[in-house]
C-alpha cells in the first residue's frame, strides 16, 4: 500500500462545529502546523509539485492570514520572495485593492503596488477554499498589477460551496490536498 498525502493531511485534520456561526463546520489546520512531521510533508506535496521548470513561480503571493504561514515557507523553499495580500489598513505603502461579497457584507483586500511586476508569475496561496471569492479578489489584485497566477494552491478544498469551480471556470488552475464534502 502508497503513501497518501491526501489521507494523512486528512486524519490530522481537526473539524470544530458551529464555529464562527450555527451551521458551520470550521475546518482547522492548525493540528497541521503544529506536528513537525505533518508540516513537512505538507509543505513539501507543494514544494516539490512548484519546483517544477513548468510551475516555477517567481513569486508566491500568500492570502491573509493562514496563507501567510504556508506561502512564507513554500517561497523560502523554492528560493524566492513572499508577498502578503492583506484585509484592508495593514499594508503601509501605496496599495491596489479589492472588494468582495461575502455572506453577509463585504470585505476589501490589497497588495502593495511593488509587490509584483508586470509579467510576474506568481503561485496564489491560502489554507482553504470555500466560496473562492478571497482567492478570485487576490487574483484580481495581482492581475491589476500585470502579473500571471500561475495557479492557485490550498490545503484543503470544500468543493460542494462551488468556489472551485467558479475559480476554475475563470481560467484559474488549482490545486488543493484535501477535500472536504
Ligand atoms: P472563501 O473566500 O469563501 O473561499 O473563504 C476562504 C477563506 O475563509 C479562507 O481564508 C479560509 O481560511 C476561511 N474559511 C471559510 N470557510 C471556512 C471553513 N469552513 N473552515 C475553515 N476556514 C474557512
Amino acid at each position: 500500500t502508497s503513501f497518501s498525502v491526501n489521507a494523512y493531511l486528512t486524519a490530522h485534520m481537526r473539524t470544530v462545529p458551529d464555529w464562527p456561526a450555527p451551521g458551520v463546520q470550521f475546518r482547522d489546520i492548525t493540528p497541521l502546523l503544529q506536528n513537525p512531521q505533518v508540516f513537512r510533508v505538507m509543505i513539501d506535496a507543494f514544494v516539490h509539485r512548484y519546483m517544477a521548470p513548468e510551475l516555477r513561480p517567481d513569486v508566491v503571493a500568500g492570502l491573509d492570514a493562514r496563507g501567510f504561514i504556508l506561502g512564507a515557507v513554500v517561497a523560502y523553499e523554492l528560493n524566492i520572495g513572499f508577498v502578503p495580500i492583506r484585509k484592508k489598513g495593514k499594508l503601509p505603502f501605496t496599495t491596489v485593492e479589492e472588494t468582495y461579497e461575502l455572506e453577509y457584507g463585504s470585505a476589501t483586500v490589497e497588495l502593495h503596488t511593488d509587490a509584483v511586476k508586470p509579467g510576474d508569475r506568481v503561485l496564489l496561496i491560502d489554507d482553504l477554499i470555500a466560496t473562492g471569492g478571497t482567492m478570485m479578489a487576490g487574483k484580481k489584485l495581482l492581475e491589476k498589477l500585470g502579473a500571471t497566477v500561475v495557479e492557485g494552491a490550498a490545503i484543503v478544498d470544500l468543493p460542494e460551496l462551488g468556489g472551485s469551480d467558479k475559480l476554475r471556470a475563470s481560467g484559474l488552475s488549482l490545486f488543493t490536498l484535501v477535500d472536504f464534502a
